[in-house]
């Protein structure tokens, strides 16, 4: 990974987004922009230098991981260190304006925010600045698509087990242990986010984590999960029916199928990820359907499993070759039944790169 490139591309936006240093808190960011991948650090990026504060435990580990910063093992935690630092490196010469010290708003505590401005120099000035890694991070470059093909082939796998598992009167927790056990034999570092498998009723349940219910006889699964594999999630649905399926609930599926479909092809550079959700709506409203779609069409996908861009109705951002996005509408008749199909895509100029090649035929077991 070219984290000083990553890194230099940053410095080089800060002073048109009026900052004078940039104080990366993220953990994701921190990754992103410099390789550590421990539990503790900050990054001090201003024009000319970028700088990692850890604390002891992690002198070797940083040693090995960080690329494109100077290391600074701060011996009363990263943020104090981090906070001196500014305060002896950032003047403004003979101007008398405070030295614009940008933080992550989203993800800095408020008493962490208070903590660090009373560390301070008065000539210092804390700001929240606009959301520049995770902007940057939207767009994955080949071996960040490299590593999320390979996290989506694991999960690919991961469903096949599922597939054996999944009978009436086994637990929906067996059926997730099982993918859980498979997807570290393999090498994942752990799943993405906890493991959704939602039988029968529970199905209407968009988040319904894999509980202690039994699957039973006749009904939906919706099973919805995903890896970390070297660093990159991966993200999937499938939703399988048990016992002898309904008129009404096999078009209900093909509604829903139609509406991923739609929606993929709605992919393309150029266009706005609201038109993407609008495709996937506007097929199942036709369907009768839309009510029960009540969450978005999709998210980007790579360091975290739920990143930049939204894929929502009002979301003005535009698609760019290289963003990795789910495809994932879902119905849910609360009480009765659910289904879910989502498909992770690389963005590119004509339309995208599906990854996940897994079937989306309905399966009956
Ligand atoms: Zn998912
Ligand atoms: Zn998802």
């Amino acid at each position: 990974m070219n984290y000083k490139g990553r890194q230099r591309r940053l410095q080089d936006t800060l002073s048109a987004h009026l900052l004078d240093a940039l104080l990366v808190t993220h953990l994701p960011n921190i990754f992103y922009l410099c390789g550590f991948s421990g539990s503790a650090g900050v990054l001090v990026l201003t024009e000319a230098e970028s700088v990692f504060f850890t604390d002891g435990r992690y002198t070797a580990q940083a040693r090995a991981e960080v690329q494109g910063s100077q290391i600074a093992i701060a011996r009363k935690g990263p943020s104090v260190a981090a906070a001196e630092w500014l305060g002896a490196h950032t003047r403004r010469g003979r101007r008398a304006s405070p030295v614009r010290v940008g933080i992550e708003g989203e993800y800095l505590t408020v008493a962490a925010r208070t903590r660090l401005s009373r560390m301070l120099p008065s000539n210092l000035r804390l700001r929240e600045a606009p959301p520049l890694v995770e902007r940057a991070r939207m767009v994955k470059d080949a071996e960040e698509l490299q590593r999320i093909r390979e996290a989506v082939q694991l999960e690919a796998r991961l469903f096949e087990r599922a597939l054996k598992v999944i009978r009436p009167g086994v637990r929906e927790t067996e059926v997730a242990a099982e993918m859980e056990y498979a997807a570290r034999r393999a090498g994942a570092e752990a799943m993405s986010f906890p493991t959704i498998i939602a039988s029968g009723k529970r199905s209407s349940l968009p988040h319904g984590r894999a509980s202690l219910a039994a699957i039973p006889r006749r009904g939906f699964v919706v099973c919805d999960f995903g890896v970390i594999l070297a660093a990159y999630c991966s993200d999937m649905t499938r939703t399988v029916h048990v016992g002898r399926v309904s008129a009404a609930v096999r078009s209900a599926y093909q509604a829903v199928q139609e509406a991923q479909q739609a929606a993929l092809e709605a992919v393309r550079a150029g266009v706005a990820v609201s038109e993407v959700d609008e495709a996937a709506r506007k097929l199942l409203k036709n369907n009768g359907l839309a009510k029960y779609f009540t969450h978005s069409t999709g998210h980007g996908v790579g360091l975290e499993i739920h990143e930049a861009p939204r894929v929502a109705a009002g979301q003005s951002e535009i698609l760019r070759p290289g963003m990795v996005i789910t495809i994932e509408p879902g119905v849910y008749v609360p009480g009765k039944w659910g289904v879910r199909i989502e498909d992770m895509v690389a963005v590119t100029e004509q339309g995208c790169e599906v990854l996940t090649l897994t079937s989306k035929e309905l399966i009956t077991i």
